[in-house]
Formats: structure tokens, sequence, C-alpha cells
């Protein structure tokens, strides 16, 4: 009897060790047993779920761009000096208001609408008109300063060569095309890229913008997808030379705010954030949309950040050290997608600075959702306007400063020369067209126009011939 029950509380141990061991072995034998099962989903979920509040840096990020523009170089006059009134009284036939004296001994050297410049007419039959300044009296051509300048070749050959080039025609096509030498040609795109990088720089400072979409592409990629070079020829062509095609644009006005070539780098991002930082007005800080690129996030935090001091936590002791800090303003959110054989397999929306209730707060304003579908469909345009970028690096074009001259040349000629259909206004009155065609329904509008910028549609003609003023002029002269 005592030898039953003592069995009976023995097997009931045994049971209860096994039992005991079996439950403590579970746990540590599922992770070899459950290795099939996709792990990293895992912590981007609770990631995005669960914002972490950013703790700042203790350093501010470099900016090599940032310590060079601190060094002084605008040479910006304070004041516009008085107009000159017309001599002897007579109304003026030739508007010479856009015109400047180009001499910079002149007292009125650069500035416009000044009444100085008077128009001469045309010296031994030449096709551009001349120009004095009455403060200084020296004559010049209305084509001072501009690719046109000094040019032996008919105006209209440059302008549709150029045209032809903006269009995305290589340098040896245009050659052909318009049977001249390739190095003409290149020679042209150099001085109206040049030209088209100052006209730039002159009419886009001080913008207004709410949201900026960046993106990044690769001027190889279209190469790869028609077939003419395989996938590991690329791969080994980019990593010698890498061209990445940097572009900003505001999706409101669809104006392309900045263009770069140049590495996928902290370095890269960081120069292409301050040169869009550069044309924005001083306290904008709109809403930055991008890739998953993370070296971004630094990038912003850079130009868009100030120290702050964090609240100490007990009653003594020393004050913490101050932290780089976004500032408050600041919306940043990232559209990663997740690719299966160039194919998008899932979207996914990350807010980095501010939550994302009011990143989608901001876009709510425009009826839009967090995406850079606008951006993307900019590459797209690039790559059928800018030669080097859409095909293979054939053309003369292949080094990276030509690259960047066909992109200065394509930012001008998309901001000012293009119409975009969705910027279009129905017009009040229908206007008749010349031929037998219906009515015109629409006025046509470029982002330059959109943006406030100008307000008409830029021929590249008007484009070439701009002489473009060494500042900015107030608005009010
Ligand atoms: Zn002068």
């Amino acid at each position: 009897m005592v030898d039953d029950i003592l069995f009976h509380a023995l097997l009931l141990a045994v049971l209860l060790w096994l039992y005991r061991t079996w439950y403590w072995l579970r746990p540590r034998c599922r992770p070899t047993t459950d290795q099939t099962t996709p792990k990293p989903a895992q912590p981007t979920q609770t990631r995005s779920s669960v914002p972490k509040p950013f703790p700042g840096l203790s350093h501010k990020p470099h900016c090599a761009a940032c310590e060079q523009v601190s060094a002084p170089g605008d040479h910006t006059p304070s004041a516009p000096l008085p107009l000159i009134p017309s001599a002897h009284g007579r109304p003026r036939q030739v508007d010479t208001s856009g015109h400047f004296c180009p001499h910079p001994a002149c007292r009125y050297h650069g500035w416009v609408r000044r009444g100085n410049i008077r128009a001469n007419g045309h010296p031994s039959g030449q096709p551009w008109r001349q120009l004095q300044c009455m403060a200084c009296r020296t004559y010049f051509l209305e084509t001072h300063g501009t690719p046109l300048h000094g040019k032996h070749v008919p105006a209209e050959r440059l302008v549709w060569a150029v045209g032809a080039l903006a269009e995305g025609l290589g340098i040896r096509a245009v050659a052909r095309v318009f049977e001249m030498d390739p190095n003409t040609v290149l020679q042209w795109l150099v001085e109206a890229a040049d030209h088209t990088a100052a006209l730039s720089r002159y009419f886009l400072h001080d913008l207004h913008v709410s949201q900026i979409q960046l993106d990044e592409l690769i001027a190889l990629l279209s190469a790869v997808k028609a077939g003419e070079v395989s996938d590991a020829e690329a791969i080994q062509r980019l990593s010698r030379s890498p061209h990445w095609v940097w572009v900003a644009i505001d999706p409101v006005t669809k104006l392309l705010l900045s263009l770069d070539i140049g590495d996928r780098t902290l370095e890269m991002a960081q120069r292409f954030v301050h040169s869009v930082i550069q044309i924005l007005a001083p306290g904008c800080v709109p809403l930055f949309l991008t890739d998953g690129f993370k070296e971004y996030t630094t990038a912003l935090l850079t130009h868009f950040g100030s120290w702050v001091r964090p609240p100490r936590r007990q009653a003594q002791g020393p004050m913490p050290k101050p932290r780089w800090m976004p500032l408050p303003q600041l919306l940043y959110a990232q559209v990663v997608k997740s690719y299966r054989r160039r194919h998008v397999v899932r979207v996914h929306h990350r807010g980095v600075f501010g939550t994302l209730d009011r990143i989608t707060l901001r876009l709510a304003a425009h009826g839009w959702q967090i995406n850079t579908a606008f951006i993307e469909r900019v590459n797209l345009t690039i790559r059928q306007h800018v030669a080097a970028v859409g095909r293979r690096v054939i053309t003369l074009c292949k080094h990276e400063a030509g690259i960047r001259q066909q992109l200065a040349l394509y930012h001008v000629y998309y901001n000012f020369c293009l119409p975009h259909a969705s910027l279009r206004q129905p017009l009040l009155q229908p206007e008749p067209t010349n031929g037998s065609g219906s009515t015109k329904q629409w006025r046509p509008r470029t982002p330059a126009m959109a943006a406030g910028l100008s307000d008409h549609v830029w021929t590249l003609r008007e484009v070439l011939l701009y002489r473009v003023p060494p500042w900015p002029q107030p608005q009010e002269l």
C-alpha cells in the first residue's frame, strides 16, 4: 500500500519534471524552427506605429557649402541710382527698359529701368541694335553678354541648334542635322549653359514654397532598361563614374528648383539641399518628401535645425548640453518603395520630422496624399530632354561637366519655355484660331508663370537674348 502511494507520487514528480523541461525547451527551440519566416518586417512595423521623438545631435552636421557662403562676396549695391530723363523730351520708340550698362566703371552699371540706355539703330546694317549708356556715353550691342554676342552664324541657326539640344538631341546628332562641327555645337552648349545658369540664379530666389520633392535618378538606368547594356556592365560602369542627377521640384507650381549631378553620398546630399535652401525666402520651411535615401535626413537637419537646451531632469546637477534639433515647423516624410524585379511591391510612408498627421494635413490642402509621383514624372521628362541622361553616354558629353551643361539648359527650358498641361487655365472667352480648327479654350502656363516669376511663355530665342543683370533688381523699379 505504501509502495503504491510512493510509486504514484514518484510518477507524478517525473511527469511534472518532464512537462517543465518541455516547457523550458519550447521557446528556445522556436527560433531554429522558424528561421524561414521573414523577420525584417517586424522592426519596421513597430518603428512606424510608435514614432520615437528625435533625440537631437551633439554636433551640427558639416556642410561644405555653408562655410563657403559665409565668405564675403556679395557686391549688390544698396540703393538704385536716380532716373535719367529722356533727352529733348522726345518719347522713346524702342523699349530699352530691360537693358543695363555693361561697363563696370559706370555709375549706372548693372541697373535696369533707370532711363540711361538709348537705342541707336543698326550700325552698318547689322542684325543687332546698338545701344548707348547716357551716363558713361559708351556704346554696346543689344546682344552684349548673351550667347548670341559676336557670332557670325545667323541667330536662327544657333537658336534652333540649342533648341534641338534642349529637346533631347545629342551633340553629334545636332551637328549632323545642322551640318556643323560637333565641337562648335559643344561650344554653343557651354555658352548657352552658362547663360541659362545665370538666368536661373537671377529669377529663382526668395521663393515661398509649401512643398518640395527631392529625388535622384541614375543616368544609365534607361540604357539598362532598353537592353543596350547588361546590368553587370552598367553596374561596373557606374562604380567607375556614378552619374546621379539630383532633382528638386515644387509639386504645386511644378517649378524645377534645382538640378545637379554627382555621387549618391552625404556630401552631395548636403550640397544639393544647400542649393535648394539658397533659393528659398528667409524663414520659409516647406514640407519635404523624398525617397528612402537616408542622407537626406542629415542634410535637412543641417539646414533646418537649431540648438535646443533640453529641460533638466533633476532639480540639481549640471544643465544638460544643448542638442542640435530640427526646427519645430520642419515636416519631412520619406516614401520608401520596396522593389522586386523592378516592380514596386510595397510603398511605405515614414514621417521623419513632424508627425504623419501634420504632414497629411499639409498635403490635404491640395487634396493630395503622401507620394512622390510628381517628381517621378519630371524624371521621365528629364530623360526625354537630356540626351546624356536618357541614353548611353556616348556623345562628347561623356564627362560630368557635359551633363551639367545640358541640365542647366534644360532647367530654364522646362521652367520658362514648356507649358505644363496640369497648369493650364481656362480662358474666359474662347479665342478663334488662325486656321479652321476649334477655338482656343486654354491659356498655356509654364511653371515659372505658376510661380509668379514670369507673365508669359518664353521662346528659346528670348531666353538666349535675355541680358541677365548682375544682381536682382528691386520690384518697385
Ligand atoms: Zn554706363
